[in-house]
């Protein structure tokens, strides 16, 4: 699979100033994106437009809050070692961060051997814009926080934003703290978090054996479905990897189509698709439902079925690709 550019995300592109070099050279690159964008641009931040339809004086100024603490530390992933190296071996490594990792309030935990792939090619956020991406280290650590069920049934209201935001706050905290006790330890480590990725999270979380990509293009988990954010943790230290898993959400994806029937902004789309397929969702169109909604919408995430207590027993049957058991499934 191609690499994928951050400056191709939605977020990267809302930062470009219209006029400077930037902007110029994306367009030109992708001239169908123009009109659309610009439009997009002119309207104020999703999270603080007064006149959005679910915009909430008391409760918006709390999300934008985390997102601006997030803002705030994301200078803070990369650092210098800062000790002479613990001597453990991978075993006992793996073990432990497993474990603290969880302490910390992860709920999900896994580790993948990384390549290019999973690597952005070029950077595409504010003040690292346009810089070409090298594979640095060996191993992800990935980790995820569950959002509530009770609050992402009240999608697209502002409390579905309110569990995505204190997911990421969750989860680049975690990451933080884990990155800093690596280096502690004498082992290069850097954390991932929201608006200073490298890699594209799915991808690696789907490696670490965590779940798979879905219809709507975010990780499905047995667990929670897609209801969880993801922490990422990249580090040279040798570690035990674990392995990627077919847990049956292709099939289940290819006779469901809820999440695609439910967009009101018809951003998925209902084509069936193949495990080597990229999944992709219409990227403009659901940024411009969240601008008009003033929250990050999150339908897709409250009618997919794996969100909803599905018994662990129903899903492990999944890959046997048991139409009974999909239709079993499809009534969550
Ligand atoms: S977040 Fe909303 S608009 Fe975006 S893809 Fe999901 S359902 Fe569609
Ligand atoms: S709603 Fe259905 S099609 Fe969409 S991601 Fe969930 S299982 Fe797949």
């Amino acid at each position: 699979m191609k690499q994928i550019d951050e400056r191709d995300i939605m977020f990267s592109r809302m930062i470009l100033k219209k006029g400077s070099k930037e902007y110029e050279e994306y367009y030109k690159k992708h001239p169908k994106r123009k009109k659309v964008d610009d439009n997009l641009r002119n309207k104020s931040n999703i999270f603080s437009n007064q006149k959005a339809e679910k915009y909430s004086k008391l409760s918006s100024p709390l999300v934008d809050a985390g997102f601006q603490y997030l803002a705030d530390i994301k200078h803070l992933a990369e650092g210098k070692t800062t000790s002479e190296k613990v001597e453990t071996n991978p075993k006992e490594i793996t073990e432990q961060l497993k474990i603290f990792t969880k302490y910390l309030g992860a709920d999900l935990f896994g580790i993948t051997k990384l390549n290019n792939n999973h690597y952005y090619s070029y950077r595409g956020r504010e003040g690292n814009y346009g810089k070409k991406i090298r594979k640095k280290h060996k191993y992800a650590i990935v980790f995820l926080t569950e959002m509530k069920e009770e609050m992402i049934s009240k999608a697209p209201n502002i409390e579905m934003t309110m569990a995505s935001v204190k997911g990421y706050v969750k989860a680049g905290t975690i990451g933080m703290w884990l990155a800093y006790y690596l280096r502690n330890i004498g082992y290069e480590a850097r954390n991932h978090l929201d608006g200073n990725y490298l890699l594209v999270a799915p991808l690696v979380a789907r490696d670490a054996g965590l779940g798979e990509i879905g219809r709507n293009a975010l990780l499905l988990t047995k667990e929670f479905g897609p209801r969880v954010r993801i922490g990422i943790v990249t580090t040279n230290l040798e570690l035990i990897s674990d392995k990627k898993r077919d847990f049956g959400f292709l099939n289940l994806c290819n006779a469901c189509k809820k999440c695609a029937k439910e967009c009101t902004a018809e951003s998925i789309s209902f084509d069936n698709f193949s495990a080597k397929e990229k999944i992709s969702i219409d990227q403009a169109k659901c940024y411009e439902k969240w601008s008009e909604l003033g929250t990050d919408c999150g339908i897709c995430l409250d009618v997919c079925p794996l969100s909803h207590n599905v018994p662990a027993s129903l899903l492990n049957k999944l890959q046997q690709r048991n139409r009974e058991v999909i239709g079993e499934i499809l009534k969550y």
